[in-house]
């Protein structure tokens, strides 16, 4: 029997990230980078103007208001091709000086170094504009490379490629990337009294409920799960999927792993040639959980209880999935929180409490759903986080400071 962290640690040392692969833009949310990526170009690529309005050279437009000639209008895409403007050039032609008509997102002319927004000017009858607002140099200007310049690491290895990451790639040129592989993930449930959720269900037998929750909550993490059945609690055929899972980066294994007659999982792993790094482990729920290692694939026995099966999937194989993918962010990352109830331990185990927090006036409360049992996985829907309660703690009052660990983390 080992603690939690100790386990934690055992698993996250005996994982790395798998290997590469070059995606396609469309394909890569949510996977992890394999390289740092550079630029090829200055982000923005040009003086670009952030408004519709006028684009001016701001030391001809010292006084306001003033009458401007407009000598050109330029759209997004276009870029100005008339003479450049110089201040002598603008003060010499008799007029108060030119301007030209721009749009959000247009290169600046060449000289022009502001833009005058739109609702700070009116236009006259003869095509003149009159601008209102004193304006300063650069203002309304993004100007080149000011956001990346080109040859920057713009990403780097170990992000996780989100929205923002997507865009990035995109306008940093890159039309596929190198990330590293989903994880192969191949679930397997045990026990005969299980069913799958379409079979009638007969007296004394229980509805499959872990294996459908361990692989969604393996494909939401960004693994490519399979689905292997129901091994009953029957050597042939657990020998069978175990052999097909060893194939896998990830064997998850639901029920076996106790201490009854038909737990058949950790003695059929050894037999197959497993190697087992624990088994057992002093959290509630959840003790008789057992990792073990076979080539390049990482077995988890999870205890059969829903509940056990949902809070070791999310304090012990999440962190190592996120290894795998190659997230730098892997390691769980606990926050603080006031709880809103009393709380006894009766046990020297760590409580993993599903739970749910809330900010109420700026100070992040939790409450730890009361279960009948760590069967009754009612208790956990909606909860967004769990309440870690340590082996040493023996009572805790409503309003003290606690540990948490939030779902998403
Ligand atoms: P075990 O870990 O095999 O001793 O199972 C512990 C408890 O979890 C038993 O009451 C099982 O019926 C239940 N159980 C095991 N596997 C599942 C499953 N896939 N879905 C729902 N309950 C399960
Ligand atoms: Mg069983």
């Amino acid at each position: 029997m080992i603690s939690m962290s100790r386990a934690i640690n055992t698993v996250l040392e005996n994982v790395k990230p798998i290997s590469a692969v070059e995606v396609k833009l469309g394909s890569v949310f949510g996977m992890v980078l394999a390289e740092d990526v550079v630029s090829d170009i200055d982000m923005p690529p040009f003086n670009k103007s952030a408004m519709d309005g006028y684009a001016v050279v701001s030391s001809a437009v010292k006084k306001t208001p003033i009458t401007l000639r407009v000598t050109a209008s330029i759209a997004a895409g276009v870029v100005y091709k008339g003479s450049s403007f110089k201040e002598e050039s603008l003060e010499n032609n008799g007029a108060n000086g030119d301007c030209v008509k721009i749009m959000t997102g247009a290169p600046v002319p060449e000289g022009m170094d502001a833009v005058v927004m739109l609702e700070d000017t009116e236009c006259r009858p003869d095509g003149k504009v009159k601008l209102f607002k004193k304006i300063e140099a650069g203002q309304n200007i993004c100007v080149r490379g000011e956001d990346v310049r080109k040859g920057e690491i713009v990403l780097r290895k170990g992000t996780r490629i989100l929205g923002p990451e997507i865009a990035i790639l995109a306008t940093a040129g890159k039309d596929s990337v190198s990330v590293f592989k989903k994880p192969a993930v191949g679930i397997v449930s045990t026990g005969n009294e299980i069913v799958e959720p379409e079979a009638s269900l007969e007296e004394g037998k229980i509805r499959n409920s872990n294996g459908p929750m361990l692989a969604g909550l393996a494909e939401a993490l960004g693994c490519d799960v399979e689905y292997f059945g129901i091994a009953g609690d029957e050597e042939k055929i657990l020998r069978k999927l175990i052999l097909k899972g060893f194939k896998k980066d990830v064997m998850l294994l639901s029920g076996g792993v106790s201490m009854g007659d038909y737990d058949l999982v950790p003695e059929m792993l050894k037999k197959e040639g497993a190697e087992l790094l624990f088994h057992g482990v002093l959290v509630k729920p959840g003790k008789p959980l057992l990792y073990a290692k076979k080539d390049g694939c990482s077995i988890f026995g999870i205890p059969g209880n829903p509940v056990s099966n949902f809070t070791s999937f999310n304090v012990f194989i999440k962190p190592a999935i996120y290894k795998m993918m190659g997230r730098e962010d892997y390691n769980a990352r606990f926050i603080d929180a006031f709880i809103e109830v009393d709380f006894i331990n009766r046990s020297s185990r760590v409580h993993i409490i599903p739970s749910i927090c809330s900010i109420v006036d700026g100070r992040c409360l939790v409450s730890p759903f009361r279960l009948n049992g760590s069967a009754d996985i009612n208790g956990c829907s909606r909860s967004n986080c769990f309440l870690i309660i340590d082996a040493s703690v023996t009572g805790i009052k409503k309003g003290d400071r606690v540990k948490v660990l939030p779902m998403d983390a």
